[in-house]
């Protein structure tokens, strides 16, 4: 098949998908996106892009944008209920190890992402796959509502609760995977926090943190705590449940904590949500391929979904130019080039979840200790003592 004359469908515009699109339209391919939101979700979260994802953006020519959105911490505080808290200068412990990972808000790397692709591919939001039949020759797409269209292949990069794998391999439960914890991110009404500034408030198996968002300084907060069951998802769509579970994890902690909870009736964007991972090697079957999230998400906020994503869009799109949009070898190409590397992102999440969820309150003060350590050891080793970043980095930073 000649790449020109390939067409592929993209579910999903959020990271994997215009990424991807990006390199299949540079390499001659034919993307077209299909976004179910009617316009990109700006704000969320931020997300982190370590060495490979950087080096990826540097060949868009996007790398300086990103530097320049970058949101990353740059002070943090510590506090425990009852205790002092503790200030770190970041900035000033930050060379060496981790120089070529940036933060940015998730919103504004899919606003840029979409800009450096939307002249060259063509785009539809407010739409949604309704079903997927696929032939020999390829793949009959009906949509909520626009008409139906004929794609050569169909890429699912449509996040966690991808619609394309539920059509072509199956329920979600198959391919969800709890790790033991829920996360909370949302903007208190009226919180201002300056950029690169976050607060982090440590009880036993709970986080709650806040922080600056570089345009206005609109605080958020994020709340991480451990639950050995899952809360089942009808709780956790329903507003006023997922409030009140919310304030049952957070009952007792004192600091920054009661504000936030206070925040939570009046806060309009609330996401929360267990964390969990995807698995769902192989993730292609047939002219079906998923990417990022959908097909192997490490985890929302403990597993750097972000690189993942830009490596795991990169590589199908690499593999689809080198076998010349032969789908067959070209899937089979990538899997093999990408698994390990989706082995070892998955393990990230279990060991962040210990480190920053600590299970008693002898391992609380223990995380205090090691921080107020932390100014009067060289970077290096404090790095190293923060054993959640030393292995996420570690592992994210060696791409395939
Ligand atoms: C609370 C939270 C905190 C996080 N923290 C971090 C972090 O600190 N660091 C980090 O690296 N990563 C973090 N992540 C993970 C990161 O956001 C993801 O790994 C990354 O966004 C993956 O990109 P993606 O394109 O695969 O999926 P997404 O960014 O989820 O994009 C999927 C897109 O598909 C669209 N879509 C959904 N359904 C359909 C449909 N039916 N039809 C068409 N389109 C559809 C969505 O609207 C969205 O635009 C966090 C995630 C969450 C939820």
């Amino acid at each position: 098949m000649e790449p020109r004359s390939t067409t592929v469908l993209i579910s999903g515009a959020g990271i994997a998908g215009p990424l991807l699109a990006y390199w299949l339209h540079r390499y001659g391919f034919t993307p077209v996106v299909v976004e179910h939101a009617p316009a990109l979700r700006a704000g969320g979260h931020p997300v982190d892009l370590f060495e490979p994802a950087m080096d990826i953006a540097d060949q868009m020519g996007i790398a300086p944008w990103i530097r320049e959105a970058d949101t990353t911490t740059r002070t943090l505080r510590l506090e425990r209920t009852g205790r002092r808290p503790i200030e770190l200068d970041l900035d000033r412990l930050s060379t060496g190890a981790t120089e070529r990972h940036v933060e940015v808000m998730r919103g504004d790397l899919s606003a840029l992402l979409h800009e450096r692709t939307r002249h060259d591919v063509e785009y539809v939001f407010g739409d949604s796959v309704r079903s997927l039949r696929e032939d020999p020759g390829g793949v009959d797409v009906e949509f909520d509502h626009g008409p139906s269209r004929r794609f050569d292949l169909v890429v699912g990069a449509d996040g966690t609760r991808s619609v394309v794998r539920r059509l072509a391999f199956g329920p979600d439960d198959r391919f969800h995977h709890y790790v033991g914890g829920h996360v909370a991110v949302f903007a208190p009404p009226g919180l201002r926090v300056p950029a690169g500034r976050m607060t982090v408030h440590l009880g036993v198996g709970r986080l709650a943190a806040v922080y600056g968002t570089p345009d206005d300084g609109e605080g958020r907060a994020v709340l991480l705590f451990r639950r050995a069951e899952e809360i089942p998802a009808e709780e956790r769509r329903d507003r006023d449940r997922s409030r009140a579970l919310l304030r049952a994890a957070f009952a007792g902690e004192g600091g920054r904590v009661p504000e936030l909870l206070a925040g939570l009736d009046a806060a309009e964007d609330l996401y929360f949500d267990a964390i969990g991972q995807v698995r769902s090697d192989p993730w292609h079957r047939g002219r079906i391929v998923l990417a990022g999230d959908a097909g192997y998400a490490p985890g929302a906020a403990v597993g750097g979904g972000t690189t993942v994503a830009f490596v795991g869009a990169h590589s199908l799109a690499r593999w689809l130019a080198r076998t010349g949009g032969d789908h067959a070898a070209a899937f089979a190409g990538h899997r093999e080039e990408l698994r390990d590397y989706i082995g070892r992102a998955h393990g990230i999440a279990p060991t962040a979840m210990r480190t920053l969820l600590p299970t008693s309150a002898a391992r609380v003060a223990l995380s205090a200790a090691v921080l107020r350590a932390v100014p009067l050891l060289p970077a290096r080793l404090w790095r190293a003592l923060l054993s959640t970043e030393r292995r996420a980095t570690r592992v994210l930073s060696k791409a395939p």
